[in-house]
C-alpha cells in the first residue's frame, strides 16, 4: 500500500447514513478537479449482524466495493481510486474470522483503523461507559485496543490515533506513556500513522502532544471527508 502525497486519503460515502447523500463518483470528480493522483476512499465498515450504527449495512458492503471498483475501471489513468474501509478492532469479530474475510475480498485494498470504540467484555463496550469512567479510562481501553489492533498485521494505516484522548483536558504522564506504546507499535509494524485534518476542528480531538513523540514513524495526512467540499488536496 502506497499513499502518495498528492493523494487524498480517507474518504467517506453516503451509505454510513452521516455523510452527505451524493454518488461516490461526485467524489472522485472533485479529487479530479484538484489535480490529485489518487483518491482512498474508506467509508465506515459494517460488522455482521449490523450491531452498530453509523456505518453501512452489512449488506451494502458487496455493492460498495462493486461500485468503487467500477469507478476505478471508469477513471484508469486519470485518477487511482482506492477501495478500503475503516473499521474498529475487536477481538470477538478477530476470533470469528471477520478481518480475515473482509482482507480477503475481490478488489478490495486496504483497511483503516478507525478505534471510535473498544470492546470490554462479550458484546460490551466503552459506549455503555458512563461519563465520568470515559473521562478517566476511554484512552486506556481505545489505546490498548490499538496496540493490540497494530500487532494483528490486518490494518494498514491507523486513523486519528490521537483522537483516543478527546476526552481529556490536560495532558498528562498516562497520557504520553500510552502515546509512545501507540507510536513504538507503529514503528515496530511500519504502519503509517493518520494526522486526521477534521481531529483539528474539534476540541481536544487534535493532540500536538502525541505528534510532537511520533518520530521515526510513517506519517500520512487524511481528510476525513463526509461531504464532497472537504475534498482537498493537504
Ligand atoms: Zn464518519
Ligand atoms: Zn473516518
Amino acid at each position: 500500500m502506497n499513499v502518495s502525497e498528492k493523494d487524498i486519503f480517507h474518504v467517506h460515502t453516503y451509505r454510513c447514513g452521516h455523510a452527505e447523500n451524493v454518488s461516490d463518483e461526485e467524489y472522485v470528480k472533485k479529487a479530479v478537479s484538484l489535480g490529485a493522483s489518487g483518491i482512498w476512499f474508506t467509508d465506515h465498515a459494517p460488522f455482521p449482524g449490523d450491531p452498530f450504527g453509523n456505518r453501512m449495512k452489512y449488506s451494502e458492503l458487496d455493492e460498495y466495493i462493486g461500485t468503487l471498483f467500477e469507478l476505478k475501471k471508469k477513471y484508469e489513468g486519470v485518477i487511482s481510486v482506492h477501495i478500503g474501509l475503516e473499521i474498529e478492532y475487536f477481538p470477538f469479530f478477530d476470533k470469528d474470522g471477520y478481518y480475515k474475510e473482509l482482507k480477503a475480498k475481490d478488489n478490495f485494498e486496504m483497511l483503516l483503523l478507525g478505534q471510535h470504540m473498544a470492546e470490554t467484555g462479550p458484546g460490551e463496550y466503552t459506549f455503555s461507559w458512563d461519563k465520568e469512567r470515559l473521562c478517566s479510562e476511554e484512552y486506556i481501553a481505545l489505546g490498548n485496543a490499538q496496540i493490540q489492533a497494530i500487532d494483528t498485521g490486518y490494518f494498514d494505516v491507523v486513523a486519528h490515533p490521537d483522537r483516543i484522548f478527546r476526552k481529556r483536558k490536560d495532558w498528562s504522564e498516562g497520557m504520553a506513556t500510552m502515546a509512545d506504546h501507540i507510536i513504538d507499535s507503529a514503528r515496530r509494524r511500519n504502519i503509517p500513522l493518520e494526522i486526521n485534518e477534521s481531529s483539528k476542528l474539534q476540541n481536544n480531538h487534535y493532540r500536538e502532544e502525541f505528534w510532537d513523540r511520533a518520530y521515526e514513524v510513517q506519517i500520512i495526512h487524511g481528510v476525513d471527508a463526509h461531504a464532497v467540499k472537504e475534498v482537498r488536496v493537504l
